[in-house]
């Protein structure tokens, strides 16, 4: 016997034990790396670590530490190739409807909801399952984002097409139900404590295996539940067929096969799930542990638990069968939670050791095998698989590119390099442009219909100056925004950041992160708001808290008008360049912050690096105009609210004296004052400009902000007002000094009060010692 780590590639394997412990064990077997299991050993990544593996009809990674931990023999291939070629065809069936003609109850038998309620429906499958897509389909565009209670991850809401009488709550993606990110948490007590009224399970056809591992589970819940078998298009197109009618008698839910993307199935599957929600149908099976499985050591221990517990689990609120389940794995949460006496404890130790040594696993091995042992029989009877998909072949062949030995870091900077060249100097840059100029001519127009109807100086300066300038001059920057996150999307939802994570996995661990951090580093580009939520994925405390700390050195899109800004003025020809450096500013300081944070505050190893590499696919447009719309909504707010009211504010308080008088200079105004203050500060860093101090003061309300203040506070030429050095000095602390109010606040709801405002402390100081250091550097170049 020998360990994974050892297996060449290519070579098929069976593993014969996984060793290790807690959640991480328990991640691996439901992952489906079970005792029995037969895995191929696909790759590695360019340096060597991590590798990537087949199992279960899918690629998983796995670093070489973790992989050592699982023993395999080798088997013989032949087998194996022989028993996925002898997969039957399915004949096409009709599926049945509801009511009289179906198998699901008839019409109006069941107990119906009261009449009025609004039912609720959590949409819940793995990762990469096709859910957005679907939820888009299933509301259309009303919906609402928010966040759950509590916590700042992204929560969907909203009613079906056409049925203002249902509300649906598209969830984090899970692989089972016993969490493992913080993600996962919260999909989970959704499930279990909001008390939905219906699920529906979203399964990718193309991965019915894995994916159907937490149908087992949610199927435990004795929740009303339709499955929706997602990418048939794909799964028909390469041949493969699946018996709908045998997999809903086996599951005991209604089954509907349809294409999220394709638009087909759709409507069937909102009349079984408004069906089921609405006369309250449970699954009619919950139980999938054979009487005669094995022996039937894990049916007999699971019914013993079940009787055990059942006054306990009923106070508690959950689900008998499925509490029952987890204490068989020994899943901690659900144990405290049922509140059991010491002897019942001990009881169901004991009934757990005799399963363990009947069964010759251990308990959470036999619980996962019994699940994945249904699955299997399940499959056998109703999928025809296609050997091997086109997509998945088409996948395997862009990897050998953009995962190779040595094509993946070239490839991965000259992707980047292509998306912010494309953004700052091609498209985005064209459509500013062209906003720009629209904005100006509208701006001048406005002004001489002041200047016409002889408004007031002071108002029209106001409204001009003031407001038109101010807003106009970060809304002109829209375009670029709206481009970047279309790339970033993009890359996401093609499946590529997967692969970016792991073979950056290893460089990353350099500096105590793993691969899966790489996703709020370069979401992060975006905006920090959502890369700091998007650290919610990272399974452990350490490398979240980490992950969050370091996503401001990403430098985010509400910085662009900034540099645009001072970029356009200063150094017209090289504002490409300008903006490329302070990027890779920013990732510097950013890597030094890291190696720092390794050596203090966070010692310790990087969590272990389980993912998946779905196949690459094309975004849905949908989907990609749905985000965009909603990120330049967001922007377009925030123009019209935070940053429309901090120009007014520094426009009165520019043109007013303490006595509330107008003033003629504005160094006598209110403003000049308070920020006489706090320019000290910057004066060894050369901004002691008392214009400066106030567009900082606002750019920490948001970024944008230091662009529009500046435009309100000169009115002249700024090139005439500044220094070359000056405006170097104002990038660079731009750049890195503290991130804006929203990006502090989200930092604030996921590590609290002391870290956030730590952050911000540190982020200025950081600043303030860069900037430092770069003006010593430019001095020294001779630029003044
Ligand atoms: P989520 O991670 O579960 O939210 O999944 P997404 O909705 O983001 O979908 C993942 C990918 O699968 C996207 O690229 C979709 O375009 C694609 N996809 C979703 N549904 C289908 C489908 O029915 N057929 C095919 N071929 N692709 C789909
Ligand atoms: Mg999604």
């Amino acid at each position: 016997m020998s360990t994974l780590k050892e297996t060449a590639v290519g070579t098929t394997v069976r593993i014969e034990n996984v060793h290790g412990e807690g959640a991480l064990r328990q991640h691996f077997l439901d992952m489906g790396l079970i005792p029995g299991t037969e895995v191929t050993v696909v790759k590695y990544a360019p340096m060597g670590d991590p590798v990537s593996l087949s199992v279960r009809g899918y690629d998983l990674t796995l670093r070489l530490a973790d992989a050592e931990k699982i023993d395999v023999t080798s088997v013989d291939v032949r087998k194996v190739q022989a028993s996925v070629r002898s997969g039957k065809k399915n004949k096409k069936a009709e599926h049945p409807g509801l009511g009289e003609g179906g198998r699901f109850h008839p019409k109006g038998s069941g107990d119906p909801l009261p009449d009025g309620t609004v039912m609720r429906f959590a949409l819940v499958g793995n990762q990469n399952s096709g859910k957005t897509t679907l939820f888009n389909r299933l509301t259309g565009s009303k919906q609402h984002v928010g966040n759950f209670p509590g916590v700042t991850v992204d929560r969907k809401d909203g009613a079906i097409k056409g049925r203002p009488d249902t509300l649906i709550t598209d969830l984090p993606g899970i692989y089972s139900m016993s969490p493992y990110s913080s993600e996962e948490i919260v999909s989970r007590s959704f499930v279990l404590d909001d008390k939905p009224h219906a699920i529906i399970n979203i399964v990718d056809a193309t991965n019915i295996e894995r994916n159907l591992y937490l149908t087992m589970q949610l199927l435990e819940t004795d929740i009303p539940m339709v499955i929706a078998v997602n990418m048939m298009d794909e799964l028909t197109a390469n041949g493969g067929s699946i018996d709908i009618n045998t997999m809903e008698e086996m599951l005991g839910v209604p089954v509907v096969p349809i294409s999220a993307a394709k638009n087909s199935g759709i409507d069937e599957l909102i009349d079984h799930a408004v069906h089921i929600a609405h006369y309250r149908e449970k699954p009619l099976q919950r139980d999938f542990c054979g009487k005669d499985e094995n022996g039937g050591a894990l049916h007999r221990c699971l019914h013993g638990i079940r009787h055990l517990i059942e006054d306990h689990a009923e106070k508690a609120g959950l689900p008998l069968r499925f509490a029952a389940s987890k204490v068989a794995e020994g899943d901690r949460l659900i144990i405290d939670r049922l509140e059991l006496d010491d002897s019942e404890k001990e009881m169901i130790g004991h009934i757990v050791k005799q399963m363990e040594n009947e069964r010759g696993l251990d308990r959470s091995a036999a619980v996962a095998d019994m699940r994945f042992t249904y699955i299997e029989k399940l499959c056998a009877r109703t999928v025809s698989k296609p050997a091997e998909s086109r997509e998945h072949k088409r996948s395997a062949k862009i990897d050998r590119i953009l995962t190779g030995k040595w094509t993946a870091i070239p490839s991965f900077i000259i992707i980047m390099g292509l998306v912010f060249f494309l953004t700052f100097s091609v498209i985005g840059a064209w459509l500013q442009e062209l906003l720009e100029s629209g904005i100006s001519a509208l701006i001048a127009l406005a002004d001489e219909a002041f200047v016409r109807a002889e408004v007031n100086a002071t108002i029209r300066g106001l409204i001009v100056d003031g407001i038109f300038e101010g807003v106009g001059s970060v809304l002109s920057f829209l375009p670029i925004i709206v481009t970047l996150f279309f790339f970033l999307s993009m890359l996401e939802d093609s499946g590529y950041i997967a692969r970016v994570a792991f073979f950056m996995d290893k460089i990353l661990r350099k500096f105590g992160l793993s691969g899966r951090s790489i996703v709020p580093l370069l979401i992060g580009f975006g905006c920090t708001v959502p890369a700091v939520m998007s650290t919610r994925t990272l399974p452990s405390d350490r490398d979240r808290k980490m992950t969050i700390l370091l996503t401001p050195f990403m430098s985010c899109t509400a910085k662009v008008p900034i540099y645009g800004f001072f970029a356009d003025a200063f150094f017209p020809e090289y504002s490409w360049l300008v903006t490329t450096a302070l990027y890779i500013l920013g990732i510097i300081v950013g890597i030094l912050a890291a190696i720092l944070y390794k050596s203090t505050i966070f010692r310790g190893e990087p969590v272990p690096f389980v993912m998946e590499l779905p196949n690459y696919r094309l975004p849905g447009a949908r989907n990609v105009g749905q985000l965009l719309w909603e990120k330049a909504k967001d922007f377009i707010q925030r123009a019209f609210s935070i940053i429309l009211v901090a120009t007014v504010a520094v426009w009165f308080l520019k043109n007013f004296d303490l006595h509330m008088n107008p003033v003629s200079d504005p160094a006598d105004s209110i403003l000049a004052l308070a920020a006489g203050v706090i320019s000290p500060i910057f004066a060894p860093v050369g901004m002691n400009d008392w214009r400066i101090s106030v567009s900082l003061v606002c750019g920490a309300l948001a970024k944008e902000s230091v662009v529009s203040t500046l435009e309100v506070l000169f009115t002249d030429d700024i090139t005439q007002a500044f220094s070359v050095l000056t405006a170097v000095s104002i990038l660079v602390f731009s750049l890195l000094y503290t991130p804006c109010v929203a990006a502090v606040a989200s930092v604030k709801r996921e590590l609290g009060v002391k870290w956030a405002a730590g952050l911000v402390l540190w982020q200025c100081v950081v600043a303030w010692i860069v900037t430092l250091a770069v003006r010593a550097v430019f001095l020294l170049m001779g630029v003044v």
